[in-house]
């Protein structure tokens, strides 16, 4: 009795956590976007004024297809004409961390797993930010998590390990970035050293706002928007902050004459693939689309941008082994709560674009966009 009691019970178990964890797995989408209408990409031959590259941390090829699935078969990204596949390996490791993929992107040498813009002898390497900046163009960051994370720091700091989120903070300082937004506000002021960054950062004529409505009426000028003490929320109690500090950054760096480079992340299509749960994933990816659409929109108009979408790796080894496309129904499965070492998706759009199609490696992409510069 006692017995089938026990297997009873056992069995209860069973069935609850597989549906608990089923529903993890699965996901409908009510709310799909409004994709933009692209116009011919016919100006690819064009020398870009100005780079927006938009990096999906974590977004291997399934999780672009869950959100095409989710959004009723359509995307800003899938409509961008020239693609190609970027292979991820890090200097030391088969599979990369987000710290070694974006050095590969924003400075086009292969580093060990934790570094950030420095070679594998931890001196540091040029970064396309700090190129483009020393040439006269305006720049900027712009992140869904902490400013100071492996993928936006890869651009802007020189540390040996990703942890060093103080010392990330202090290489913001004398950069001469113009607009940066994300979270991370506690690594420019809670400091062992004392410093107040935000300060420093004020005394060189920067504004420095809490949160994106702040600055809602500034577009010129040096702006630091941190818009939460360490990470922003997951969506969607984020709301649009991603999309809108797009937005806000083409708006400010587009008074740059002479051109700009911005670099936006949508950084938790990876957490959601280490949580290995599919409506974080595709919440994420959808998010990240209406971001890259704020981007397309300008590069649309103004024939000298180019907008290239990548990925640093994919995480989860998510596959989608069930989904409905007119209901917007999507399930995935997953190998790993870990990063995997498959090539990611790049689409690219814009003057310079037709250079990015093809299979090559990740660090191809900085050469890329450097040679479209013509730098
Ligand atoms: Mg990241
Ligand atoms: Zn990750």
């Amino acid at each position: 009795m006692k017995q089938l009691f026990l297997s009873i019970t056992l069995f209860i178990f069973i069935v609850t956590s597989s549906t608990a964890q089923e529903e993890k797995k699965s996901f409908t989408n009510e709310n799909p976007h409004e994709v933009l209408i692209l116009k011919k990409n016919s100006h690819f031959k064009k020398r870009p004024k100005n780079v927006i590259l938009l990096i999906g941390d974590g977004m291997g090829v399934a999780q672009v297809f869950s959100a095409v699935t989710a959004n009723r078969g359509v995307l800003n990204m899938t409509q961008m004409p020239f693609t190609g596949f970027s292979q991820t390996q890090s200097a030391d490791r088969y599979i990369t961390d987000s710290a070694a993929g974006g050095t590969a992107l924003s400075s086009g040498q292969r580093t060990f797993n934790g570094a950030l813009a420095v070679d594998t002898d931890t001196l540091s390497i040029p970064t396309i930010l700090e190129i483009s900046k020393s040439k006269g163009y305006a720049t900027g960051l712009v992140s869904s998590s902490s400013i100071t994370h492996a993928t936006p720091a890869s651009f802007i700091a020189h540390q040996p390990s990703r942890g060093m989120e103080e010392e990330i903070a202090a290489d913001f300082i004398g950069s001469d970035i113009d607009i940066f937004i994300g979270g991370g506000r506690k690594f420019f002021v809670k400091r062992k050293d004392g410093r107040n960054l935000l300060n420093e950062l004020e005394n060189d004529k920067y504004l420095v706002f809490n949160s994106l409505d702040d600055a809602s009426n500034i577009n010129s000028g040096k702006l630091a928007i941190l818009t939460a003490e360490n990470h922003n929320e997951a969506y969607p109690e984020r709301g649009e902050m991603l999309p809108e500090a797009t937005e806000k950054a083409i708006n400010v760096l587009k008074n740059n004459k002479k051109g700009f480079f911005l670099m936006v992340e949508g950084s938790m299509i990876d957490w959601g693939g280490h949580d290995n749960n599919t409506a974080y994933v595709v919440q994420e990816t959808l998010d990240f689309d209406r971001a890259i659409g704020k981007a397309l929109e300008f590069a649309s108009s103004n024939k000298e941008t180019l907008v290239v979408i990548t990925a640093d790796h994919e995480t989860g080894g998510m596959t989608l082994n069930g989904g409905d496309i007119d209901k917007g129904e999507v399930s995935g499965r997953y190998t790993t709560g870990g990063h995997t070492a498959v090539m990611v998706p790049v689409f690219a759009y814009g003057a310079g674009a037709d250079k990015f199609t093809g299979v090559y490696k990740n660090t191809d992409i900085f050469k890329k966009i450097k040679e479209a510069f013509g730098f």
